[in-house]
């Protein structure tokens, strides 16, 4: 058989098997967790990719509904006023995030703590408020996720002491982005990418082509990018000092605090870790901030699951070591072109 052959018939085999109205479905939505959330996914029939959509999104807002510090109903709320009278039941879902939120901290020798929020609740970033030295300086033992005190037999959690709050920023939106992944497995989705603000994963690719997922460049304008990453089934999170700031006498104040300081964390400008799950990712992207990029590097390079790009304060980039050992090789003779970015 001649090549033109060939290829003809593996053209019509293919059409043959891909349903008529197969198509990639995407959805952009705004308001969720207050960041922006895009769905988008391979599905044989339109509609049922938009009903899949809709799921993904019911489920992202019952995240919301459960997790938010915002809305005084939601369940963390309620933590944060009654926890420290004694032990408090508290759902599955919430119970489970929680520890996984401890062995976050643990792993990051205390750079994530979800306890930062006993300070942290008095930034407002919108409005350019700031807490002083003298309230730091009273609220910042609460901070330190020893304080959460949890209890499997029962379900229960319980603060040590007064004045300690919790916020799950830091890990709910990877964690709401895993949990849409799931809702699309179950529904037999194979290829289909979910993000919300930072935080995205993948699943499957885009048919022998990989997804392309940019890293912004941290001092420029959205769109400009330092990297643009080609990922199968794969999560990645990027924090950035960018996201939620105001300068004031020289200082920038953002969204990620050191829970030793009480201060903003600001040793690198970004961070965006790569690995198997967003809920990870998300809790390893603010390391950086925290401990600066060698002590973050030594945590991400221990960690055989994950992969780091750290923009430092001098602007410069460090990898982990997989990616410098990547980035070392030479092409190997049958691989394919870059792909193009999207
Ligand atoms: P995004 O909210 O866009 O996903 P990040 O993943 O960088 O951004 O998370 C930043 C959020 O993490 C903050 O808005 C805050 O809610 C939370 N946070 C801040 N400092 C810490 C910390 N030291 N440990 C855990 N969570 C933190
Ligand atoms: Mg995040």
């Amino acid at each position: 058989m001649n090549m033109l052959a060939k290829w003809g018939l593996a053209a019509l085999v293919c059409a043959a098997a891909l349903p008529a109205r197969a198509e990639w479905v995407k959805r952009i939505t705004d308001g969720i967790m207050g960041t922006r959330i895009t769905v988008e996914l391979w599905a044989e029939d339109r509609a049922q990719g938009e009903k899949a959509i809709d799921a993904v999104l019911d489920e992202m807002r019952h995240i919301d509904e459960t997790m938010s510090t915002y809305k005084p109903t939601s369940e963390v709320s309620q933590v944060n006023a009654h926890a420290a009278e004694g032990p408090m039941h508290i759902s599955k879902e919430l119970f489970d995030l929680l520890v996984t939120a401890k062995h976050y901290s643990e792993i990051t020798d205390g750079a994530f703590d979800i306890t930062y929020a006993s300070v942290g609740y008095m930034y407002d970033f919108r409005k350019h408020v700031h807490p002083d030295e003298a309230q730091i300086a009273k609220a910042l033992p609460a901070i330190n996720y020893r304080h959460v005190l949890l209890d499997p037999a029962h379900q229960t959690v319980q603060f040590s002491q007064k004045g300690v709050r919790i916020d799950l920023g830091g890990i709910a939106k990877g964690y709401s982005v895993d949990c849409g992944i799931e809702v699309l497995q179950k529904l037999g989705y194979t290829r289909a990418f979910v993000g919300a603000g930072g935080d995205s994963r993948i699943i499957g690719d885009r048919f022998g082509k990989p997804w392309i997922v940019g890293i912004r460049d941290p001092r420029k304008g959205e769109g400009n990018v330092i990297a643009r990453i080609p990922l199968e089934n794969a999560a990645i999170s990027t924090s950035g000092d960018y996201e939620r700031f105001f300068d004031e006498g020289g200082v920038r104040y953002h969204h990620i605090i050191d829970p030793h300081t009480g201060h903003s964390a600001s040793k690198v400008r970004s961070a965006t870790v790569i690995g198997p799950y967003a809920t990870r990712t998300d809790g390893l992207s603010k390391t950086a901030f925290v401990l600066g990029p060698d002590a973050a590097m030594e945590i991400y390079n221990r960690l055989d699951d994950i992969d780091a790009i750290i923009v430092k304060l001098d602007g410069s980039i460090a990898y982990s070591k997989d990616i410098q050992r990547a980035l070392r090789a030479p092409p190997a003779a049958d691989a394919p072109a870059a792909p193009p970015a999207q």
